[in-house]
């Protein structure tokens, strides 16, 4: 798979703001907030999208959920909630190849997420 900038930021190649970091993942603040808490967490190994996720990945992936949980409980916003997001592709709206855990929090979360924006035509 080729690098994408979440790669440099996990090799200290691009500056992130760096909130929590083990062996399987790393957890840093999204350089464009879209609610008062707004950060990332990516696992270390690089894997493009969900539907790239293998049967080995499974352990990884479920430690996404387990950092999200932990940081915010550390942090102090997980009584009054939050929410975790991971887009897939185009509909889904991933902009960056390399899977991410959305954690937003600090307001109250609409509910549907999408817009009505109209499909592409075919
Ligand atoms: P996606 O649209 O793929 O679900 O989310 C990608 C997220 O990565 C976006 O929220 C975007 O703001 C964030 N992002 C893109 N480039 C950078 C970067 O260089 N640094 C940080 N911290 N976040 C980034």
């Amino acid at each position: 798979m080729s690098d994408t900038i979440f790669s440099k930021i996990i090799n200290r190649e691009i500056p992130a703001d760096i909130i929590y970091e083990d062996d399987i993942s790393l957890a840093f603040k999204d350089i464009n907030p879209q609610a008062p808490i707004h950060f990332l967490v990516i696992p270390k190994k690089p894997i493009a999208t969900i539907n790239a996720i293998t049967e080995e990945d499974r352990l990884v992936v479920g430690h996404l959920s387990y950092v999200a949980a932990k940081l915010a409980d550390e942090m102090g916003f997980a009584e009054e909630g939050y929410r975790t997001v991971m887009n897939c592709n185009e509909f889904g709206g991933q902009t960056v190849y390399h899977i991410h855990l959305h954690v937003l929090g600090g307001k109250l979360m609409g509910w549907p997420p999408y817009t009505d924006k109209p499909k592409p035509l075919e």
